[in-house]
């Protein structure tokens, strides 16, 4: 089987440590490729190529802003010319149905072309300043932060991957790119695509392994300039005390525990399916997740049946069949998320449906798990206060609009909520009151490149996509002119 490499200063090379690492098919378990398995000596060659590019040739920060932009569109073209192929790549790699990975790979390349457009926009100001010193000039210039090292998680790989590196590339920093070592595929294929639109070389480096053996050099390393994480909060603490040694620039998309705050005015039927869409899409396995269901206590009987009802008639099967929700992304993932079930069990919340492995048919080799609804949860149950990243939700009832904040609230997170209510004074009321960065109100989950994306509290801090994704990757030079 042929083995994918990393791409360093614009070669593809296999980690000095020899050792390769096998990619698995969530849904049948069978090996689908091999990739190199870096650690940290090849973080520190990808460092040193990104450092040289910035600082000795300078390329690509010298080059204007609109000729990076026409080399972000024809990154974007690049994709949308593979978006078969590289739609089939995520679903084998991550489980996902193959139309979800098909709205993966259009956001991926919409995100390429969203940043090409933005750095073409103004940057910086012009000041008007005070003349004590005599007739003075003031502006700032925007400019790119230096090495920036990209880390991302296995939920969404090529997405991810587009969310940090178009805005990182837009700005004209050099990168190490590291992706989740579960799903590595599209990456590589998306680096195929930097060498072939001829990113100057060192600009974009790939770096495939583990957080551990190639990660965490990229979080330490004095070279590093700034560093950008997606995944876990707990990860995202390791990361953030290793960036200490030299300041550098942090950004951190963490983990969640959103909640879906439901009011008995809400549209039934259309608060079921975006609560659907909240908890089961991606396989539950969204930072957003809408993962707490709090519903006002005259209607949970009726929202329950009805979300129930929705859940058992999901079809469960390979990404590759399109059903409504696909695998699991890993052996290891799968027995978390089980393991939280069972705790769920134990502690007392009630099992409406799912709770178990779907193993029927040709899902018996794959890590397939039951669309899951626990109720009567507690505020002290694990199922209400963990992250369990799979298709499982807790529902809680509130009988007053200030409990129903108080209990949205109610979590070290704070990444994401929504609000359900034909009352639109009372949805503007209680999405101001939400400690979270990204809310929805009578819709959950849609996002888009245009908007800032990122948590509150432990969901961690700095933001991608939109302006503020861009602002995240330069700093702001002052430049003050005596007249
Ligand atoms: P993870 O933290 O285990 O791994 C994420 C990435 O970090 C991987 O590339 C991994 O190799 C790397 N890593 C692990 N240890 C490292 C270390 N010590 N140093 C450097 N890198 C290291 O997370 P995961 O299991 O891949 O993803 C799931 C998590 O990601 C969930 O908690 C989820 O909420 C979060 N997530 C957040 C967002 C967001 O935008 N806030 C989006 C997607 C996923």
């Amino acid at each position: 089987m042929e083995v994918r490499n990393n791409y360093i200063n614009g070669q593809w090379q296999a980690s000095v440590s020899g050792a390769t690492r096998e990619v698995i098919n969530p849904s049948n378990g069978e090996v689908i490729a091999l990739v190199t398995d870096s650690v940290a000596e090849d973080s520190k060659q990808a460092i040193a190529a990104a450092k040289a590019a910035f600082y000795q040739s300078g390329a690509w920060r010298r080059m204007a802003g609109p000729k990076r932009a026409d080399l972000l569109l024809r990154i974007a073209d690049a994709i949308a010319a593979r978006a078969d192929e590289l739609a089939v790549m995520d679903t084998l790699d991550n489980g996902k149905p193959l139309r979800e990975a098909r709205c993966d790979v259009d956001d991926a390349a919409a995100c390429f072309r969203y940043y090409a457009g933005l750095i073409t926009k103004p940057q910086g100001g012009v000041y008007e300043v005070s003349d004590g010193f005599g007739p003075m000039h003031a502006y700032s210039m925007h400019e790119p932060v230096g090495v920036c090292a990209l880390i991302t998680p296995w939920n969404y790989p090529l997405l991810m991957a587009a969310w940090k590196l178009a805005p990182a590339l837009a700005a004209g920093n050099a990168v190490v790119f590291k992706p989740s070592e579960v799903t590595p595929l599209s990456a590589v294929a998306l680096f195929e695509i930097f060498h072939q639109v001829g990113l100057p070389a060192g600009t974009a480096n790939l770096v495939l392994g583990s957080g551990p053996a190639a990660g965490q050099e990229l979080a330490a390393s004095h070279d590093v300039d700034m560093i950008t994480f997606t995944g876990s909060t707990r990860t995202g603490q390791t990361i953030a005390a290793a960036a200490v040694g030299n300041l550098k620039k942090v950004g951190l998309e963490l983990g969640g525990k959103s909640p879906n705050v439901i009011f008995a005015d809400a549209d039934l039927e259309g608060a079921v399916e975006w609560a659907m869409i909240g908890v089961f899409f991606n396989q539950g396995e969204v930072c957003s997740a809408g993962s707490r269901i709090l519903i006002e206590e005259s209607i949970k009987d009726r929202f329950v049946a009805r979300l129930a009802e929705r859940a058992r008639a999901m079809s469960i099967g390979p990404g590759m069949k399109d059903p409504d929700m696909g695998a699991i992304v890993s052996a290891a993932q799968l027995e978390k998320v089980l393991g939280h079930i069972e705790r769920a069990k134990q502690q007392g919340a009630t099992l409406v449906c799912g709770g178990v492995r779907h193993t029927a048919g040709e899902c018996a080799k794959g890590y397939f798990v039951q669309p899951t609804i626990f109720d009567n949860c507690t505020r002290d149950m694990d199922i209400v206060r963990e992250e369990v990243f799979g298709p499982v939700v807790a529902i809680q009832t509130f009988t007053s609009e200030a409990e129903a904040i108080a209990m949205a609230n109610d979590t070290p997170y704070g990444l994401a909520g929504g609000v359900f209510t034909t009352d639109g004074a009372r949805a503007l009321r209680v999405v101001k009151e939400i400690r979270a960065g990204v809310t929805w109100i009578n819709c959950y989950n849609p996002t888009f490149n245009e908007a800032p994306w990122g948590g509150y509290k432990m969901s961690g801090y700095g933001r991608d996509l939109g302006v503020n994704g861009l602002l995240e990757y330069q700093q702001v030079k002052q430049v003050n002119i005596n007249l």
